[in-house]
């Protein structure tokens, strides 16, 4: 470990297998995962159809180039576009490289309108990840600090407030797109108002910017629908997905519809891994495990459960300032720093995590069974119960 860069304050604790929604660790002590490695594993560790489209897929091909066709790469953005109903795709590596496409494009756009210095709204406490580009778009002056200059072209306006929106509107005849994410994860599980969303996607449409939707860790199943947007009842221009898509291997999409299609031309963007055989294997296996476990109704139905229990149980306490989320993506905002309930987590078999420093976050795989949700809910409300008891 002296040898890794110090970017993670970790755990003391290694994992070496897995299976659904547990994991076990050197000593093959179990563990009960209710953050899937932050939204990724939505369904579950070592999935038997995942694990053999995988090591199929590598005994055939891993890599050509995106100088020829992918025949794997344009089967899942056919599939990806259906279920998301957008027209096209565009494979990366991650969230961070998906909304970074997210941006070029923004910017492409206005550029190819006349706008010179194309200008991207986005949200206060928002995350969009760590490249220059899109650490610019994020809204935490913790990650930010030390890493200026940041990249200009971005105005930031308060989460759920329309009228900052539109003050920014009237001032500034350079904005192309707005960017958000439909429930902030990293910013405390806070959830955009459907009425504010659809005006602000109305917004869009009226001033012909494009609608940017950031739906890295809450799309693919994550909410109880296959993207948060629909539940929301609003259709973005661009959308951002990486998370939950492959399952672990690292692929992310921006995908694009309407008035954001056919912008990217031959030359101007591109990646060397973005959408190999590989990763698209295991992306089009996801997507055929979620569909035959109808893992998004999973997802809404356990997240409700422990979402009441959480509430019936915690929202009440002196110390716990409110219970939301939406399907198994799930946040307890206490009123107090609370970090180190993670270390606690781990001594009682149970992976949790805080965000924001005071809001702790549930994200377990969809796969996850009543049984299992039970055991989730049971063992996050002892973990605040006693925290908040002393
Ligand atoms: C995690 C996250 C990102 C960044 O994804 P990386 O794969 O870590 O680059 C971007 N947007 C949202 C909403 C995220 O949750």
């Amino acid at each position: 470990m002296s040898h890794l860069m110090n970017t993670y304050a970790r755990q003391p604790i290694a994992f070496t297998k897995g299976k659904g929604a547990w994991l076990w660790d050197e000593n093959n002590r179990a563990y009960l995962d209710a953050l899937s490695g932050i939204a990724v594993n939505g369904v579950g560790h070592a999935h038997p159809k995942l694990v053999k489209a995988i090591s199929d897929q590598a005994a055939e091909l891993i890599h050509t180039s995106n100088i020829y066709r992918v025949l794997k790469q344009e089967e899942l953005a056919d599939k990806l576009c259906a279920i998301a109903n957008m027209d096209q795709a565009f494979f990366c590596s991650s969230g961070a490289e998906a909304n970074e496409a997210a941006i070029k494009l923004a910017r492409l756009y206005g550029h190819q309108k006349g706008i010179e210095q194309p200008t991207i709204i986005v949200m206060e406490k928002a995350w969009h990840g760590r490249t220059i580009a899109t650490l610019s778009a994020t809204g935490s002056r913790k990650a930010q600090a030390g890493f200026e200059p940041l990249v200009a072209g971005f105005v930031r306006v308060p989460f759920n407030d329309l009228e900052a929106v539109k003050a920014v509107a009237q001032n500034n005849r350079n904005i192309v797109a707005v960017l958000l994410e439909p429930i902030q994860g990293e910013g405390g599980i806070r959830i955009a108002e459907k009425q504010y969303i659809q005006a602000l996607s109305e917004l869009c449409a009226q001033n012909d910017w494009l609608f940017m939707i950031d739906e890295v860790q809450t799309g693919i199943g994550r909410t109880g629908h296959w993207f948060a947007f629909e539940e929301m009842g609003v259709k973005p221009d661009v959308l951002a997905l990486a998370k939950g898509l492959g399952s672990g291997v690292p692929i992310g999409a921006c995908l694009a519809a309407g008035k954001a299609k056919d912008v990217f031309k031959p030359g101007n963007h591109g990646t060397t891994f973005g959408g190999g055989p590989l990763v698209c294997a295991a992306a089009l296996a996801t997507l055929e495990i979620m569909e035959e476990e109808k893992l998004a109704q999973n997802a809404a139905h356990l997240g409700q459960y422990i979402k009441e229990r959480l509430t019936q149980e915690l929202s009440s306490l002196t110390g716990v300032v409110e219970v939301r989320g939406k399907g198994l993506m799930l946040g307890v905002e206490l009123d107090r720093p609370c970090g180190e309930l993670v270390a606690r987590g781990i001594a009682n078999g149970l992976l949790i995590n805080v965000t924001s420093d005071k809001v702790v976050r549930l994200l377990p795989p969809l796969i996850i069974n009543q049984e299992e949700a039970t055991q989730i809910v049971d063992g996050v409300i002892s973990l605040i119960k006693d925290f908040l008891n002393g």
